[in-house]
């Protein structure tokens, strides 16, 4: 089901949705789970209807969702890389560029499934790995060398995780869009990958009212750049290059308008403008259409070369169980359900 959305020139935007467990503290509160998957396909919310009657509920309007795969609680982190981004590192390893994004509310589960924990890593960190292994079992792997860049936009301002400072500015070069200056790490292996982004999260800004947690209106891009060299049928040498975008957004409670008018009257409002516009840009290639608004915010622009084109884009949306937060995520899979 997955490959019958990849025909030649159309954009190719994969959705998944990711439930995360009930937190002990929302078990202990006495909250009920208010999403049912089925099939690793099918979402229901059963708030207030009766939750088993599935039928019903599928005709009830904006409370039954299909993606190209729906993971359960239980979903290992593994799982999660195989099926959403094993395919975009086949592709950045055939010199193709990719993004993946984690969208969702604040505590939705977004950096647990970006970043993970030492014990549980995740994509982020499976798909460094299985880059180096796939790399390893080349027969030219000398040839391969692979750059790391870790950075966030918060308030429409760019600054780099891996060496916090001044903002950044960017700058328009024959790669396209670059944050100039921007610290770019040559990593060897996997090993020291971990530690490394752990660290750059820690730079991540905070906001000032909710001091004991990453900001949630901040984003997180992490860049891994592949360039390497093949021989052409004439033996010519030709330098290919591949970009994976790894995203972890900010959170999308604020977010909730996404046409451009309404974006503008916000602006003065704390509306996240890259997100507003990120949406905007999904929106505009999922309709087909010819101009795409990348030049609305630092985020777009950023990712201007991965999104859209002959890129690979996949959407990973997550969503808590709890009926307390049950608005977010219905909020949740009405984006997602718009971004198919
Ligand atoms: P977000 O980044 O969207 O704000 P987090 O990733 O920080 O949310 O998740 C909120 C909490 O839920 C964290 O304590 C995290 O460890 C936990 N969590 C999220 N997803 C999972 C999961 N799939 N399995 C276990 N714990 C999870
Ligand atoms: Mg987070």
């Amino acid at each position: 089901a997955v490959s019958e959305k990849c025909f030649a020139g159309e954009s190719r935007i994969l959705v998944f949705v990711r439930l995360r467990p009930m937190s002990k503290k929302e078990k202990e509160a006495g909250s009920r789970c208010c999403v049912r998957i089925v099939n690793r396909r099918d979402v229901y919310l059963t708030e207030f209807a009766n939750e088993h009657d599935y039928l019903r509920l599928k005709r009830l309007r904006g409370r039954h969702f299909t993606f190209d795969a729906s993971f359960p609680d239980s979903t290992t982190q593994q799982d999660v890389y195989s099926t959403t981004t094993s395919e975009l590192v086949e592709a950045v390893l055939q010199g193709r560029n990719g993004s993946v994004f984690c969208y969702g509310a604040t505590g939705a589960g977004k950096t647990y499934t970006m970043l993970g924990t030492v014990e549980n890593p995740g994509v982020m960190v499976l798909a460094i790995k299985d880059l180096f292994t796939k790399i390893r079992q080349r027969s030219c792997d000398g040839n391969h060398v692979v750059h790391l860049s870790y950075l966030e936009v918060y308030n429409e301002t760019v600054r780099d995780l891996l060496s916090p400072g001044r903002p950044l500015v960017l700058r328009e070069d024959k790669q396209g869009i670059v944050a100039a200056g921007i610290t770019q790490y040559r990593a060897y292996s996997t090993d020291e990958v971990m530690a490394l982004l752990l660290r750059g999260n820690q730079n991540r800004t905070t906001e000032p009212t909710r001091a004991n947690e990453t900001s949630s209106r901040s984003h997180a891009i992490l860049q891994v750049v592949v360039e390497y060299n093949v021989k052409d049928a004439f033996m010519n040498i030709v330098n290919k290059v591949g970009k994976l975008s790894l995203i972890d957004l900010a959170g999308s409670e604020r977010a909730l308008a996404t046409d451009q008018r309404t974006v503008r009257s916000l602006e003065g409002a704390n509306i996240n403008r890259s997100l507003l516009a990120l949406s905007s840009c999904i929106n505009a290639l999922v309709e087909g259409k010819k101009h795409i608004p990348y030049r609305n915010s630092k985020l777009t622009q950023l990712l201007k070369d991965s999104l859209g084109g002959a890129c690979n884009t996949v959407m990973i949306a997550n969503i808590s169980p709890c009926n307390m937060s049950f608005g977010e995520t219905q909020n949740t899979l009405h984006w997602a359900d718009r971004a198919k």
